[in-house]
């Protein structure tokens, strides 16, 4: 990446608030993020244009690999691009699990061809992912999950229950704990991934007192994760998870 001067930084600035006048609807100013809620699944056109425009510019992912559909920029024009969009009242509409966790994550850990699949969906902020770590007997020890994995060949098999899911009524995929060896703890859990979009998934938001429901339990039956959805080797998901829990 290139050494940005304090020049190179001005310019860099007048272009990103020219490109936020002209791009960012004005309809738009002061709300929030739609990522991890309700009108995520029927945005209106502002907030579909306005993701669309992000993403293509990989400004809401800056200093992720341009090859992989980030900005591939610097930690400072990252800033100047949360201070612009700050400035004129925009959210970044790029944001989530996604973000936050899970594609850092993938970058570290993930093949080539994973990173091929899942990064890009992720800087357009078309896919949304949920956490599918905590269950109800392995909260603050993680380790002791049982959400059992089995490898059938061509594809693996999951069968248990997690809760907490942050966002999962919203998320189109999971990245999830599974244990696929039960003679080993820590040592034999993996680390997978699953389409939320399959029989074998079924969520059920948890009411909040306050009327909301930003958690789920989520119930895997026969849910199916592909071979190449594995990430990292078999029962290596340990340091995989640790590694994502630092971001
Ligand atoms: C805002 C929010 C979002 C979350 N989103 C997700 C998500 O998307 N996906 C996901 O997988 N999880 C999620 N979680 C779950 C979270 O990461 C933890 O796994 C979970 O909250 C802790 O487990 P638990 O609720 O079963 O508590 P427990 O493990 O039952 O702990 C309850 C209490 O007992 C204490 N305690 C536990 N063990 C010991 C011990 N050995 N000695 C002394 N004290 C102890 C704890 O400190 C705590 O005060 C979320 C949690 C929060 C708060």
């Amino acid at each position: 990446m290139a050494d940005f001067g304090a020049t190179d930084l001005d310019a860099f600035r007048t272009e990103v608030r020219d490109w936020v006048e002209a791009n960012f609807p004005a309809a738009l100013k002061g709300k929030p993020n739609p990522m991890m809620r309700e009108e995520r699944s029927n945005p209106s056109p502002d907030q579909d244009a306005w993701r669309k425009a992000v993403g293509a510019k990989g400004w809401g992912t800056p200093t992720w690999p341009a090859e992989y559909g980030g900005g591939g920029l610097t930690p400072a024009q990252g800033r100047i691009i949360q201070q612009e969009f700050g400035r004129a009242g925009a959210y970044n509409p790029i944001g989530g699990m996604g973000v936050m966790m899970f594609g850092p994550t993938l970058l570290e850990y993930g093949t080539e061809d994973q990173k091929k699949e899942h990064i890009p969906p992720i800087c357009r902020g078309e896919i949304q992912w949920c956490q599918g770590f905590s269950e109800p007997g392995a909260g603050s020890d993680l380790a002791s999950l049982q959400t059992k994995c089995e490898d059938k060949g061509d594809h693996y098999l999951i069968n248990g229950q997690k809760i907490w899911t942050s966002g999962a009524q919203w998320a189109d995929w999971c990245f999830c704990l599974v244990r696929t060896d039960t003679s080993k703890k820590h040592e034999g859990i993996s680390f997978v991934l699953f389409t939320m979009h399959q029989p074998g998934v079924e969520v059920r938001p948890i009411p909040l007192i306050a009327g909301n429901s930003p958690f789920c339990e989520t119930f895997l039956t026969d849910a199916r994760a592909e071979k190449k959805d594995l990430v990292g080797p078999l029962n290596g998901g340990w340091t995989i998870a640790k590694r994502l829990l630092q971001h």
